[in-house]
């Protein structure tokens, strides 16, 4: 199926369930009310001239508008470029340019970014941008007036004319690393690796999912929407971009029965005060991703979340995301501790990432996956392209994993993050998750930073708990000691209020290092 033949066929089966909610603006939608603005939304983008192949972008904070913008370009072929909501005018210029986007839906504003100032500033040197839709103005309902009076007849011939292998996204990874890469995913990719992660949660028409994670990225709107869609679950949108508590409040009015998150932000809601003035009994499940999840996190969302059956998943955009993902028969220990199986119709492999072969199981290398997930290729970078992934199709992940005997993969880090101190490997995850179980610890990131006599030495960032004295670098090696081996024990402790963050709630660990180096002088 495309995209569009699979909403259809969900519109049909649950026409008056609920679609999508969007608490900010206070409004719902139920499968056959969401088909009819899709159609409209989609045959106003026609009646502009839009058609198969045309970039689209979308710079705007989760709401509903930037959904219907999802299904409406997926149902005529135009390819739906993601724009990172954290942008500022010379990154969105890049990303005008590098797409070629030809109509550029955004919002006014968000936070402090004046992005319809930005849009105006960069326009004049993005040629291939024709359009501007701001949500908030009227070039966005009159797409749709303009729409509701097309023929339909005109978007059953466009939708025909498309195949499940077409390009449908340009998604740009997290830039965790460096500089974001333009992901191009078809609706094969992206629809498969929804409904499976729908699948693996289990999801049906009674299901609905609070997501405050971001719709930019591949965790909001594929193991978000599409695994919504495809399933007929609702998509509940929290009143407030990432906000604990209107988290927290989303899941109590909607009755929310899955919860999504990266690690920081389930830690946030857990530590929130008031946390316990909400009632989430309605939880069953959810997703955490995105980045390492530490053990002590995931037993606090089973336990005081009551989330039973919660999955970690782990995957990258490059693979549409999800390679992995623990399942509800999983046992508990297993299900705070891995990420699980390798997922439906998919290979994984652990390779030594110099020689490339297979290493034995419980041994450390490079995670390589293959099968319907994995990308195009990088927008318009066929060499970045090959050197991801190889002529075997095989996606080398850059992450380090170990699988065990029962094919259970533990992430232990990314190659680019592992230390080398006194020539011994060090996997900062290892001692992140050690001291996470420190009572004054909130969270921690582990770093590399250079070191005359050891080549690298090891520097904790620890974020103290409210009223907690902050950690200094001789508790910490008393705390470690005789508990971890003596290389892993971290010479520097720096104490922060956060973490240099993505808008995808990943530590930036390459920030973290230039600042350690400014540190240590
Ligand atoms: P960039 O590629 O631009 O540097 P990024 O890799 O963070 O950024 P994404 O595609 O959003 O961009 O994230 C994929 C990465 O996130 C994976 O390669 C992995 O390092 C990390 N990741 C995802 N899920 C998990 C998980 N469950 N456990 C550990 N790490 C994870
Ligand atoms: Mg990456």
């Amino acid at each position: 199926d495309t995209i569009g033949e699979n909403l259809d066929r969900t519109v049909r089966r649950f026409p008056g369930r609920d679609a999508l909610v969007d608490l900010a603006a206070g409004r719902r939608w139920t499968y056959a009310e969401f088909a009819a603005d899709v159609d409209a939304l989609a045959l106003g983008l026609m009646d502009l001239g839009i058609a198969k192949g045309d970039r689209v972008g979308i710079w705007a904070p989760n709401r509903a508008e930037w959904t219907l913008v999802q299904y409406a370009t997926a149902k005529i072929g135009a390819i739906l470029v993601t724009v990172n909501p954290a942008y500022r005018s010379h990154e969105v210029e890049y990303v005008l340019r590098q797409a070629g986007i030809r109509l550029l839906v955004a919002a006014e504003r968000f936070k402090s970014s004046d992005y319809a100032g930005m849009i105006e500033e960069v326009a004049p040197r993005c040629p291939d941008l024709e359009f501007t839709v701001l949500l908030e103005g009227p070039q966005w309902s009159d797409l749709l007036e303009r729409g509701r009076r097309g023929d339909p007849a005109d978007l059953v011939r466009a939708s025909a004319e498309l195949s499940p292998d077409d390009p449908v996204n340009i998604q740009y990874t997290s830039g965790t690393t460096g500089f974001p890469k333009g992901a191009t995913l078809s609706h094969h990719n992206i629809l498969n690796n929804g409904f499976f992660v729908g699948e693996l949660c289990h999801y049906t028409e009674r299901d609905r999912v609070c997501i405050p994670v971001p719709f930019y990225h591949c965790f909001g709107m594929v193991m978000g929407n599409l695994a919504c869609t495809s399933h007929g679950a609702a998509m509940v949108i929290p009143a407030q971009a990432f906000d604990p508590l209107a988290t927290l409040a989303a899941v109590e009015a909607e009755s929310c029965t899955s919860l999504y998150g990266v690690p920081t932000m389930f830690i946030a809601e857990l530590a929130a005060p008031g946390f316990d003035a909400y009632d989430l009994s309605s939880l069953r499940t959810g997703i955490m991703a995105g980045s390492p999840c530490p053990v002590e996190v995931m037993k606090e969302v089973i336990d005081r979340m009551g989330m039973r059956e919660v999955s970690i998943c782990y995957g990258m955009t490059e693979t549409s995301p999800v390679s992995t993902q623990t399942r509800a028969d999983d046992s508990v220990e297993r299900r705070v501790s891995t990420v699980g199986r390798v997922g439906p119709h998919l290979e994984v492999k652990v390779v030594d990432p110099q020689s490339g072969r297979t290493v034995r199981r419980g041994e450390p290398g490079e995670l390589c996956t293959r099968g319907y997930s994995v990308m195009l290729g990088y927008w318009g970078e066929p060499e970045r392209t090959a050197e991801a992934v190889d002529a075997a199709r095989w996606m080398h992940t850059g992450d380090l994993a170990v699988m065990d005997e029962h094919g259970y993969l533990s992430i232990t880090g990314r190659i680019k993050d592992m230390v080398i101190r006194g020539g011994e490997n060090v996997y900062p995850r290892e001692i992140e998750e050690f001291l996470h179980g420190h009572p004054d610890v909130l969270d921690v990131q582990v770093i590399g930073v250079p070191d005359t006599k050891y080549g690298e030495e090891l520097m904790a960032w620890v974020r103290m708990r409210e009223g907690a004295p902050p950690l200094t670098a001789a508790a910490v090696r008393a705390y470690c000691e005789g508990r971890l081996a003596h290389f892993k024990i971290p010479r520097y402790v720096h104490v922060v209020e956060e973490f240099p963050m993505t808008v995808t709630g990943k530590v930036r660990k390459v920030e973290m290092r230039e600042t350690a180096a400014r540190l240590l002088g």
